[in-house]
């Protein structure tokens, strides 16, 4: 196994769940450690500040940004989001596997400053799963879901630039699928 940390970039359209992966993965297996990103939108119900983001004002975020405090930044749906880079950093030399939960701009930034990130791209069983999870979550308006589903379309694009595609199917098989890639990846890195 590698010493240094690997970069694991989760990306996936809006609602497919990937919060509940990344969760469960960090329950399952202790080597990860997970960035918290900063970003201009509000919380939602019961979001917290610093546990799901840091939230932030748009002039906070661009004076972050022009420190180069950020290790990649996107705009999503009307709102600014970027990953802090000392957290990421940090953890990474201590030999976590850090992973930067970003939509599809920040993931090509993200493996081109770091070509050895791995990329993985979680995908619904089906579009009708995928609908059914976003208006079922009810913390978004009609017309907020709509974004985020033509959002999911122009994302969908964008998903052969990803080194694996999971399908969050079974989220037991899905995680356990997950950790396998990330012990592929260290034997990898280690031989390389
Ligand atoms: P949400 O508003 O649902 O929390 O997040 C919207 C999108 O922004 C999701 O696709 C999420 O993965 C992405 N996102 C969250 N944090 C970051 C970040 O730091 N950078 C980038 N590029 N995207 C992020």
């Amino acid at each position: 196994m590698s010493k240094k940390g690997l970069i694991l970039v989760i990306s996936g359209f809006s609602g497919v769940g990937k919060g509940t992966v990344v969760r469960r993965l960090m329950e399952k297996y202790d080597n990860y450690a997970l960035s918290v990103s900063v970003t201009t939108r509000k919380p939602r119900e019961g979001e917290v500040n610093g546990r799901e983001y840091f939230f932030i004002t748009e002039e906070e975020f661009a004076a972050l940004e022009a420190d180069g405090g950020l290790l990649e930044g996107a705009g999503y749906v009307g709102h600014h989001y970027g990953t802090p880079r000392d957290y990421v950093m940090g953890r990474l030399e201590e030999g976590k596997d850090m992973i930067l939960e970003i939509e599809i701009q920040g993931a090509l930034q993200i493996k081109k400053k770091y070509p050895e990130a791995i990329l993985v791209f979680v995908v619904p069983p089906s579009a009708r799963v995928l609908k059914d999870r976003l208006t079922g979550r009810g913390t978004e308006t009609e017309e907020v879901i709509a974004e985020r589903l033509k959002r999911a379309v122009e994302e969908s694009r964008g998903m052969e630039e990803y080194d694996y595609l999971l399908v969050n199917d079974d989220l037991e098989t899905c995680v356990t699928e997950l950790h396998q890639i990330m012990e592929c990846e260290h034997r990898r890195a280690a031989v390389n």
